[in-house]
């Protein structure tokens, strides 16, 4: 099974990264940090923080040095693989699993709400997949492309 992370506070920008990789990722700002640390031992999570005195944390904790969220991934990805299956497959805002949607879910969505979708190039249909959380729509656009990149440069 594919490592979980916890992201803190101070590494949102990591989190959407990670969650863009597949990793299964959440941050919850409310959190106190025994609630973090009861949270990453039930769920198996590792804690990422910048923060160095919570090494203490009784569950699995990375201290991340960086400051660039750049070199923060190169980090984790020298020690945790990903998948490349798992990329895009998850929902970068609230982690949820990504739905792909298919031809017949698409004719249904165009009747429901045809604007939503005419602000979507109609070369991504066949990509394209949406969040049941959030509703967020995901294709394999410029964005996701320019990402891609990102991560094939320093993988
Ligand atoms: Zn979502």
């Amino acid at each position: 099974m594919s490592v979980k992370f916890y992201c803190d506070i101070n590494l949102l920008r990591l989190c959407k990264w990670l969650r863009f990789l597949g990793f299964d990722t959440v941050t919850y700002p409310e959190l106190s940090k025994s609630g973090i640390q009861n949270l990453c031992i039930k769920d198996r999570r590792v804690f990422l923080t910048r923060n160095k005195k919570l090494h203490k944390l009784l569950c699995k904790v990375e201290i991340i040095s960086d400051e660039n969220y750049i070199l923060q991934l190169q980090a984790i990805l020298a020690k945790y693989k990903y998948e490349i299956n798992s990329i895009s497959s998850r929902c970068m805002k609230c982690n949820k699993k990504l739905k792909r949607i298919n031809n017949d879910a698409h004719l249904n969505l165009k009747a429901k709400s045809p604007n939503l979708l005419d602000s979507i190039p109609k070369d991504y249909y066949q990509e394209l997949s949406y969040c049941p959380k959030c509703g967020n729509f995901y294709w394999k656009g410029s964005h996701y492309n320019n990402m891609l990149e990102v991560i094939n440069t320093i993988s």
